[in-house]
């Protein structure tokens, strides 16, 4: 990634998580372009209107379409153009992946209603939904979306070894963590993990994914189900 833009009617959204954590830290090492547009700036009426009735009629509001026609004409490195949006392809680690690969990006936060569909249709290449639930607006998507991507970036992982094993790689969970003391108000930590012994350590950890899997994630226990019999 060479570029990110974010098209919003809430900018301060993104002052707080791009400056603190390890997002901001590495945010502001600038090894990425990030640029925060407000919507609000390409409104063309003198009360920075961005959002009008839907026609058809119903309820709320529904985000113009000449703002963000302007705004997204505006940026220099459009690239791929994302909408938040909660009728989108679900985002899962596998499209983080493959979007990790492009060099720039633009995604727009939706809000009220959403957005005028003439703006999907001219500049939108995904739709993005982070899941099943509806949020008030587009802001906290791409915030996720924005720190998924930041995880592959080069330098972004101490050790890169991490994205590797962790969870939905391979589809199934992650296997339960522990770091010192070995013993806190009488809880131990499993005695394999003490051992050194490398290979009852893998075991005990796959055992544990596979349990949880199970547990918690039926469809993702079936799915790997499935992968391991055609490994076979
Ligand atoms: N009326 C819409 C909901 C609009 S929610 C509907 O029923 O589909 C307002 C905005 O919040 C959306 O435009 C979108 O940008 C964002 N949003 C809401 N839920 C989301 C989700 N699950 N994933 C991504 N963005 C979402």
């Amino acid at each position: 990634m060479r570029s990110l833009n974010i098209l919003t009617l809430f900018p301060e959204f993104f002052t707080g998580p791009f400056t603190t954590g390890l997002m901001g830290k590495f945010i502001e090492k600038g090894s990425v372009r990030f640029n925060i547009v407000d919507i609000r700036t390409y409104s063309e009426d003198n009360f920075n209107r961005c959002d009008d009735y839907p026609y058809g009629g119903g309820s709320g509001m529904v985000l113009k379409p000449e703002p963000l026609f302007r705004a997204l004409d505006a940026l220099e490195n459009r690239g791929t153009v994302m909408l938040t949006s909660p009728s989108g392809v679900p985002l899962t680690q596998q499209r983080v992946k493959e979007f990790s690969d492009l060099e720039d990006i633009t995604i727009i936060c939706g809000h009220y209603e959403g957005v005028d569909q003439r703006v999907v249709d001219t500049y939108v290449d995904h739709e993005v939904s982070i899941g099943d639930y509806v949020l008030s607006g587009g802001e906290f998507a791409a915030l996720i979306i924005t720190d998924t991507l930041v995880r592959y970036l080069p330098g972004f992982m101490s050790n890169p070894e991490s994205l590797v094993e962790e969870t939905f790689e391979e589809s199934l969970l992650e296997y339960p963590h522990y770091t010192r003391p070995d013993e806190y108000r009488g809880l131990q930590v499993p005695p394999v993990l003490l051992s050194g012994n490398h290979a009852k350590i893998a075991e005990w950890r796959l055992q544990n994914r596979l349990e949880k899997t199970r547990r918690v994630r039926p469809d993702l226990y079936n799915r790997y189900q499935i992968i391991k019999e055609k490994q076979r």
